[in-house]
């Protein structure tokens, strides 16, 4: 339910945006949240400071031609939302994937201004992407293409403006051809103009693990903060991507037996564990389907085409795949499975009825912008690595990027306690997040 001080801020952004109903399903969870802020604090109410939060600062839209193998000219659409800077440079991923449009950029930037706020670094939120589609690109035509979106997005961007990184379908290969392309068009090494790169060239150890580490961290604590713990507990991650990899790493390193895992193909369920070096090779090195883990596994994994993954029981589930996966039907059947712990490493990847399901349930629920921060995180750790012209050890960034889950899982269940709904991380985050960023859009006046 929506305050109804609030309903007017939500229908006028609503009516300006139409067409977008990822932009208007983020907006309103956030602003769901807000009632108790604005009852307690009504000065947040003042000089349309919540209108101004809900619209991006700068949106550009550009043509990215390119020319594949076959010398066919083509054309895609560039996008990047410069959400919000109270806090320091918009900060964000880059999306390549056919589903992507100016709404879902927009929904993306705006998660990630509460998102970036939650990890207490100095980072503002931005998002942008392509429908372009990698799947079954050569590498020379993905190479071109990065190329041709840093043509024009290289004008935006910059250490003190704007620092894109990677998102679903931008990995490192793809981070590394625009650092080259931005290198050549201005002259310039300016390793902090993007993050997420190589090891050979500016960047930050564990930052590819770090998404996935972090979410793992993030819901062994609030496992441990209620009372119980990861050990010996069957655990479901969806997707198999960068993400996924590493939540699966890590909850497997705290003792959590992970038997499922899916791509947009179906999914696997093997019970003996995932093998994670054969999961690693089949998605990062031959970037082939996850129906290869079956095929070579044999009998004893289970391959399923199409379906629904959280039809796999389990104890903690990890949605890691992409927005809105996880529906309110695959709630209720997880919640009957004994599901006791959901940790969103993707972004929104339940929907809102799902979320409803689960709190009704009794289940713990880490939402996206607090249990995947560790990504972001780790991004501007690796800026300050490039400011100061460092590189830190695995263990040392590991550290910081575990103490920086811890503070953001603390933080985000102090805030719930303090108004009034322990437990609630939804609520938590979102006030948490806000309260960073409207405080620094308070005192830098009305801009
Ligand atoms: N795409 C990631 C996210 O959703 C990481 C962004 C970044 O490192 O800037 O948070």
């Amino acid at each position: 339910m929506i305050d109804e001080k609030l309903e007017p801020i939500l229908a006028e952004q609503e009516r300006r945006n139409a067409g977008e109903p990822e932009f208007h399903q983020a907006v309103r969870e956030v602003l769901e949240s807000l009632g108790r802020v604005v009852a307690k604090h009504p000065g947040y109410l003042e000089n349309a400071l919540l209108e101004r939060i809900c619209e991006p600062e700068r949106q550009i839209i550009f043509r990215i031609p390119w020319v594949d193998d076959g010398g066919q000219v083509r054309i895609n659409r560039g996008f990047r939302v410069q959400f919000n800077s109270a806090l320091g440079p918009y900060k964000g991923g880059i999306r390549f994937h056919p589903s992507v449009n100016l709404g879902i950029i927009k929904f993306l930037g705006f998660e990630q201004i509460f998102k970036n706020a939650l990890t207490g670094l100095p980072i503002g939120g931005g998002k942008g992407g392509s429908d372009f589609n990698p799947r079954g690109r050569s590498d020379g035509e993905i190479m071109r293409f990065c190329q041709s979106f840093m043509t024009e997005l290289h004008r935006h961007i910059g250490e003190y403006t704007d620092v894109p990184a990677g998102d679903i379908g931008v990995g490192g290969r793809e981070i590394g051809y625009m650092f080259g392309q931005y290198k050549r068009l201005t002259n310039r090494y300016e390793a902090g103009i993007l993050t997420g790169k190589g090891l050979t060239y500016g960047g930050s150890r564990a930052r590819k693990e770090a998404t996935g580490f972090g979410a793992a961290y993030f819901v062994d604590r609030m496992l441990t903060h209620s009372g119980s713990g990861l050990e010996g507990r069957r655990v479901v991650v969806s997707g198999s991507g960068n993400v996924a990899l590493y939540t699966i790493e890590k909850l497997t390193a705290f003792g959590g037996k992970v038997v499922a895992c899916s791509d947009s193909g179906g999914y696997i369920v093997d019970e003996d564990g995932i093998d994670l070096p054969l999961l690693k090779e089949i998605k990062e090195v031959r970037r082939e389907r996850i129906s290869e883990y079956a095929r070579r596994k044999g009998s004893t994994v289970q391959y399923v085409e199409g379906g629904s993954i959280w039809d796999v029981p389990c104890e903690i589930a990890m949605p890691s795949a992409t927005q809105n996966e996880l529906t309110g039907r695959d709630a209720r059947t997880l919640v009957t499975n004994g599901v006791i712990a959901v940790g969103e490493g993707a972004n929104m990847p339940s929907t809102p009825e799902a979320v409803r399901e689960f709190q009704k349930g009794g289940v713990l629920f880490a939402p996206g912008k607090a249990a995947n921060a560790g990504g972001v995180a780790t991004s501007a750790l690796e800026m300050q690595q490039n400011a100061s012209r460092d590189s830190w050890t695995f263990e040392e960034t590991e550290d910081r990027l575990a103490e920086i889950m811890r503070h953001i899982h603390d933080t985000c269940a102090e805030t719930a306690e303090e108004y009034g709904d322990p437990g609630n991380y939804v609520l938590g985050a979102n006030i948490a997040g806000f309260v960073r960023v409207a405080e620094a859009m308070r005192a830098l006046g009305v801009i």
